[in-house]
C-alpha cells in the first residue's frame, strides 16, 4: 500500500495507464493537425478525433456530431450558459439555477447578470435535491435556459433531472446539466434525460487535465450557440482552436473504459464508501451529509463536530487525501470560507468547517478503505481530546445523562 492514499477523486482522478498508452503515439509520431485536410498526418489525427467524439457521444446516448470539446467542463458550462443567452436573448432574458451549483456556473451566472439578464438561484432542500416544483414555480415567459447539475460535486446528491427535463419540455425551455461528476459514475443518456446540453471532463473519469466536452442537442429543437471563442471555426463554429489531438483520444479512452466498466465498479466503489461511512458514522457525534439514496456511488461528506476540518485534513497528511470541500473554490481562498453548498443545505458555518469530502475512485482498494477509516478514527479522537468545545459538550452530555439517570 502507498501512502497517502488517494480520496479526492472528486477533486480529480489519476490517468488510468490505458488511457497514457493510447496517448502516447499522439505526441511524436501521430503528431498532425486534425484540422489539415491536405495529408496524411492531418487526416490520422482527424481520424483518432473522429473515433474519440463517437466514444465519448455513445457513452451519453449523443451523436458524435453533437459534441463541441473544449479544455474542460469550466469551459463547457462557460460556452452553454453565455452562448445560449446569446443566442436567444431576443426570446428572453431570465435564466434559472440552483445555489449548490458549480462555481463555474454560478460565476457564469453572475456576469450574465452584469449584461442584463436576470437569474433566478433555487433553493435546495437538506439533502441538497432542487425541488421540480419550484423550477415549475419560478418559470415564466422570459425564461430561455434552466441549468441544474446532474450530481453534486460536494455532497454527491443526484437531481431529480428526469422531472426536470419534463417540466422544461413541456414548457419549451431549455434544459443545460453540468454532469461531471456524473460521467462514468452513473449511466447517462441525454434524450431520456431531456437535456439540450451537458457539460463532461476528462480528468474526472481517468483521464488527461485540460479536455473535457459540451454536448449540444443537434435535432429536436437543435440548439443555437454563440461562440466564445472566435477564430479558425473549428468544431462547426462552436470553438475555435487546434484540437488538442492527444487528450481527446485520451478521453475517448477514458470513456471507453468508464462505459465498460462502470456497472460493476459502481457496485464495487459503493460498497467499499458504504464500508467507510459505517465505520465513521459509528466513530460517534458526526452526521452525514446529502441524499440517503440519491447519491453517487463514490461520494461521503461528512460531519465530525468541533473538529475543524483542515486540522483533520493536516493531521491525515501522510496517510490520506481527503479534502474540505472543492476544489474549485480551495483555490480562491478570500472567496470561500465556507462551502455554499454546506451553507445551501442549512448547516452552520461553524459545521460546514467541520466537514470533510471524501471521494472514492477506481484504484482504492478495501485494504486501503480500512487503513483509511482507522487513520481518520484515530486523528478524530487526538482531536477531540483537545477541542476544549467537544470536550465541554461531552461534559453536559455526560451530566445530562447521569441527571436523567438519578
Ligand atoms: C470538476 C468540475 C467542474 C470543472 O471541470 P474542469 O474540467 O476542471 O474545468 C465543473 N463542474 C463540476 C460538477 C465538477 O466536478
Amino acid at each position: 500500500m502507498k501512502l497517502p492514499i488517494y480520496m479526492d477523486n472528486h477533486a480529480t482522478t489519476p490517468v488510468d495507464p490505458r488511457v497514457v498508452e493510447a496517448m502516447l503515439p499522439f505526441f511524436t509520431e501521430h503528431f498532425g493537425n486534425a484540422a489539415s485536410r491536405q495529408h496524411r498526418f492531418g487526416w490520422i489525427a482527424e481520424e483518432a478525433v473522429e473515433n474519440a467524439r463517437k466514444l465519448i457521444a455513445g457513452h451519453i446516448n449523443a451523436d458524435a456530431k453533437e459534441i463541441v470539446f473544449t479544455s474542460g467542463a469550466t469551459e463547457s458550462n462557460n460556452l452553454a450558459l453565455k452562448g445560449i443567452a446569446e443566442a436567444y436573448s431576443t426570446k428572453g432574458r431570465h435564466l434559472i439555477t440552483a445555489k449548490t451549483e458549480h462555481r463555474s456556473v454560478l460565476d457564469v451566472c453572475s456576469a450574465l447578470e452584469l449584461v442584463g439578464f436576470r437569474v433566478t438561484y433555487l433553493d435546495v432542500d437538506e439533502c441538497g435535491t432542487v425541488s421540480p416544483e419550484a423550477l415549475r414555480d419560478a418559470l415564466s415567459g422570459e425564461t430561455i435556459l434552466v441549468s441544474v447539475m446532474m450530481a453534486n460535486n460536494e455532497i454527491g446528491t443526484i437531481a431529480p433531472l428526469m422531472e426536470i427535463g419534463k417540466i422544461c419540455l413541456e414548457r419549451g425551455v431549455l434544459l443545460h446539466t453540468d454532469a461531471t461528476q456524473c460521467f462514468g459514475n452513473i449511466p447517462l443518456d441525454v434524450k431520456a434525460l431531456n437535456v439540450h446540453s451537458m457539460s463532461i471532463s476528462a480528468h474526472k473519469i481517468y483521464g488527461p487535465k485540460g479536455i473535457g466536452a459540451l454536448y449540444v442537442r443537434g435535432k429536436n429543437p437543435r440548439v443555437r450557440l454563440v461562440q466564445q471563442m472566435d477564430g479558425g471555426g473549428h468544431e462547426h463554429g462552436m470553438r475555435s482552436g487546434t484540437l488538442n489531438v492527444p487528450s481527446i483520444v485520451g478521453f475517448g479512452k477514458a470513456a471507453q473504459l468508464a462505459g465498460q466498466g462502470h456497472d460493476a465498479d459502481s457496485v464495487r466503489i459503493a460498497g467499499l464508501r458504504d464500508l467507510l461511512e459505517k465505520r465513521l458514522l459509528a466513530a460517534g457525534d458526526s452526521h452525514r451529509n446529502g441524499h440517503p439514496t440519491e447519491r453517487l456511488p463514490n461520494n461521503l461528506n461528512i460531519t465530525f463536530p468541533y473538529v475543524h476540518a483542515d486540522d483533520l485534513i493536516v493531521a491525515l497528511k501522510n496517510d490520506v487525501a481527503i479534502s474540505s470541500g472543492s476544489a474549485c473554490s480551495s483555490a480562491d481562498h478570500e472567496k470561500a470560507r465556507v462551502s455554499h453548498v454546506l451553507s445551501a443545505i442549512g448547516l452552520t458555518d461553524e459545521a460546514a468547517q467541520c466537514t470533510v469530502r471524501i471521494g472514492l475512485g477506481r484504484f482504492n482498494t478495501e485494504e486501503e478503505v480500512d487503513y483509511a477509516g482507522g487513520k481518520i478514527i484515530e486523528a478524530l479522537h487526538r482531536l477531540r481530546e483537545t477541542s476544549p468545545q467537544y470536550q465541554m459538550i461531552k461534559h453536559t452530555k455526560g451530566a445530562a445523562v447521569s441527571a436523567s439517570v438519578h
